[in-house]
């Protein structure tokens, strides 16, 4: 199926640098050059595509979303299958889902449990992060091997402990030191969780079950004086760290703080983040729109912006956790405490951030990928292969009409859920075409891939 030779032109390349017109020219599943507009008219492809009018962007890289995974007695409604097609629609090329070790168990084996739920499901490429659970010394020594197998990020957690998934701070210091050891990246998921746990009992206590009560068991506090902790262990083993979904304002003032000071620390956040207030939990379907962190206030919103236009934020992924919502609805029975929480967005990102980053002015074409493409390839293992489109790299490109406009809703989107949360939004822009090194997945709206032809990548950092 790959074209042997294949001539995009006409199109708008975009960097992470800038956006300027050039042609690319493909081979083999790799762009072999990139050049001004016309530079190939005397060369014959075996087949031109024609870019003009659109904008040529590297294939996103969601570096985190959540594939088959068992949460509160249900299971998150994307797989291998649906949830890469999804993905592929929203300009996505690579992705990076988590694996769970068993509680004292081997996080190495479970990982190739998600080569058996690939295998003849992935539309796109996939690697997964190990979620570790412990520092004992058979999970430290699993690390070089998780390195050596070429998944060098793992992440952990610093609340649920009451489902056995906290690492107190004896534990993150030795997960810091083989990690500064080795060379991976850890990730963490802050909230603290004495905070947390304060005021969910409080509030369950006295009956404030509501959604919105949700949002105030983890208040951002939470959030922020995790960061802080880690920030402060940090100091004492430093180690390349990233910070999933922050969401609050003081997240990122205390991720550049610590950046200014030296210290290795990245962080993203995620689309939802940048949209939505917790005002949705107050609002219709409020059930549906619990996630941890929860949705915050509009000044978090504003601030979250302008760290991703600072660069104090430098990722922004989908955090795709979604159960279904009949699950979510059933589960949850009304109660925040017992609602399987997440969002369904793995489609949604590259939509959102066009229309409400760069049409508004809030960051540019070149933030955009750098924030969904270049960035997650660096600080992930995937560059150079990935998150670019200079000779060498993997032909991963999606082709977007910036003058398309149309409407999010759950019915126009290929996500595996019945429910949106950007329902009704008005969107400008629209993939048109995903070419995945060299292939189509995607094919002017039309999904063309094949099932399994996407590839676990060797990750490298
Ligand atoms: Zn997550």
């Amino acid at each position: 199926m790959t074209q042997k030779t294949l001539l995009i032109q006409g199109g708008t390349v975009v960097n992470e640098l800038g956006a300027y017109p050039a042609d690319l020219w493909i081979e083999d599943g790799k762009v072999i050059s990139q050049a001004p507009t016309g530079a190939y008219a005397s060369q014959r492809a075996d087949e031109t595509i024609d870019a003009t009018g659109k904008l040529v962007l590297p294939g996103l890289i969601d570096p985190h979303l959540h594939f088959n995974s068992p949460f509160m007695g249900t299971i998150t409604a994307h797989g291998y299958d649906n949830g890469t097609a999804a993905a592929a629609f929203g300009g996505v090329t690579t992705l990076i889902d988590f694996s769970t070790q068993p509680k004292g168990g081997s996080i190495l084996q479970n990982v190739e449990q998600k080569e058996e739920e690939a295998r003849g499901r992935a539309y796109i490429d996939w690697s997964v992060s190990g979620i570790l659970l412990d520092a004992e010394p058979q999970t430290l020594a699993e690390i070089p091997q998780l390195i050596a197998a070429g998944l060098p990020t793992y992440k952990c957690f610093t609340t649920y402990k009451h489902s056995g998934r906290l690492m107190d701070d004896d534990s993150f210091l030795l997960l810091l030191e083989a990690t500064a050891k080795h060379g991976g990246m850890l990730m963490v998921h802050c909230e603290n969780d004495a905070i947390v746990n304060y005021h969910t009992e409080k509030l369950i206590a006295a009956g404030e079950l509501a959604p919105i009560d949700h949002a105030r068991s983890r208040p951002a506090s939470a959030e922020n004086v995790a960061i802080q902790r880690v920030v402060d262990l940090m100091r004492e083993v430093p180690a390349p760290v990233y910070i999933v979904h922050t969401s609050t304002a003081e997240s990122a003032q205390i991720i550049q703080r610590a950046r200014l000071e030296g210290l290795p620390i990245h962080s993203e956040t995620c689309t939802h983040y940048l949209i939505l207030t917790e005002e949705k939990l107050k609002g219709p379907n409020a059930q549906l729109f619990i996630c941890s962190p929860p949705l915050r206030k509009q000044k978090d919103v504003d601030a979250l912006w302008h760290a991703l236009g600072s660069g104090a934020i430098e990722v922004v992924s989908s955090d795709d956790a979604g159960v279904l919502p009949a699950d979510n609805l059933r589960i949850g029975q009304g109660r925040f405490d017992k609602v399987p929480s997440g969002l369904t967005g793995i489609e949604t990102r590259l939509s959102i951030l066009y229309t409400e980053g760069v049409c508004k002015g809030r960051i540019t074409l070149p933030q955009l990928v750098a924030a969904a493409c270049s960035t997650p390839a660096r600080l992930f293992g995937l560059y150079p292969a990935k998150g670019h489109l200079n000779p060498g790299a993997d032909a991963d490109v999606v082709l977007f009409d910036p003058t398309q406009t149309w409407t999010m809703s759950a019915s126009t989107l290929h996500q595996n859920t019945d429910f949106c949360i950007f329902e009704g939004w008005p969107i400008q822009g629209k993939v048109e075409t995903v070419i995945s090194r060299g292939e189509y997945v995607i094919r002017k709206g039309e999904l063309v891939g094949r099932p399994g032809r996407g590839q676990r990548v060797f990750r490298k950092q």
